[in-house]
């Protein structure tokens, strides 16, 4: 019985989401788990630290091919007798996570938000995992003898030990790519939304495209990632990559900031999970106090520069 845990390494460095699933799987197994990647990515062995004792790492191979990827996750997994294998819910996990679970005949959950939960009664078989756009709870359970898990990413907190892992190249073969990216445009500069401790995010309240200068000032001063309300990215008012919600990127910062934003259940869907919501609205009524830590009952265009001038203070005292 063994654990591997297939992650996307690409990035400057580890990204957050590959570091979350090596210490989920780590703790759901005991002890040290085998990661499975691809790439070129450096400094793998540091994913001992999350609890990885061995990294594989198909050089070479590029993220496009969910086939591949599969044929990788899966080759890996029956050398190493893997009995459950952890994916992180992101894109590249949701393209192979359910391909391997059909390959290995095992059962799938998908968007795991949490370890097995004991006090359910049936310990160490039921995950939770959030239903009805985050509004309910459903604990899942596999009884398949191989299961696979996509484990959401920033619901899972990274664990640091000691120790570097052991990082091997892969020698199999996993056949050629049939598909090939022809041209990548990258969508945005800053930090990437998932990967963000901290968002800025405004919506319809904002009235235009060119009223954005300001949540975007106040993004870069507290080191912020921009987002934005879906109505918002259909009207081009911003980009699509912005729009977070039940049809959007879903994010766990750990300060959500929403101006002039309703509070659909749509748009919570994405960001109910944030440590920390700071909502400002002109209306008292709006939804989105409801599921906020702090609310400021205001007009944007007037509590906007207060609080940029209040971040370059304390900037400038640091
Ligand atoms: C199937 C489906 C999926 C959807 N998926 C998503 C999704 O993923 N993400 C998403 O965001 N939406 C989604 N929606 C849309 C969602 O239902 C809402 O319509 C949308 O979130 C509203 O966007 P908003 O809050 O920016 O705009 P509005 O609802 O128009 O709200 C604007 C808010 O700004 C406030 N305001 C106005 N002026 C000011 C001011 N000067 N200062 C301060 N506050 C001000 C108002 O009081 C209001 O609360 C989806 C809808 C459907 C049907």
């Amino acid at each position: 019985m063994s654990t591997i845990v297939f992650i996307d390494t690409r990035g400057e460095k580890l990204p957050k989401a590959a570091q979350e699933a090596v210490s989920y799987a780590s703790q759901l197994a005991g002890g040290p788990v085998t990661a499975v990647t691809f790439g070129d990515a450096q400094g793998l062995e540091a994913l001992g630290a999350n609890g990885a004792g061995k990294v594989i790492v198909a050089r070479g191979v590029k993220a496009v091919d969910g086939q591949q990827l599969t044929k990788l996750v899966c080759d890996v997994a029956a050398r190493e007798g893997a009995t459950t294998i952890v994916c992180v819910h992101d894109n590249t996990g949701k393209a192979v996570a359910p391909r391997v679970a059909a390959r290995l005949k095992a059962g799938l959950v998908a968007g795991a938000t949490g370890l097995p939960d004991a006090s359910t009664g049936s310990a160490g078989q039921l995950f939770r995992r959030n239903v009805f756009s985050g509004k309910a709870r459903a604990w899942v359970e596999v009884t398949s003898p191989v299961k696979v898990l996509s484990v959401m990413p920033n619901s899972i907190p990274i664990t640091r030990g000691e120790g570097t892992a052991a990082v091997e190249e892969y020698s199999g073969d996993i056949g050629p790519a049939r598909i090939t990216v022809k041209e990548l445009r990258k969508a945005g500069s800053g930090i990437p939304l998932p990967e963000a401790e901290l968002v800025v995010s405004a919506g319809r309240g904002m009235k235009g495209p060119e009223h954005w200068a300001s949540v975007e000032e106040l993004a870069r001063e507290l080191g912020a990632a921009t987002a934005c309300s879906r109505p918002v990215a259909d009207m081009h008012w911003r980009p699509h990559h912005e729009h977070v919600g039940q049809t959007g990127v879903a994010i766990r910062p750990n300060l959500y900031i929403a101006i002039g934003i309703s509070g659909a259940i749509q748009h919570l869907a994405g960001v109910n999970q944030s440590k920390v919501i700071c909502v400002i609205n002109k209306d008292p009524e709006a939804p989105f106090f409801k599921a906020a830590d702090y609310g400021i009952v205001g007009d944007a265009f007037e509590v906007l520069p207060k609080l940029i001038e209040a971040a370059k203070k304390l900037n400038a005292e640091r």
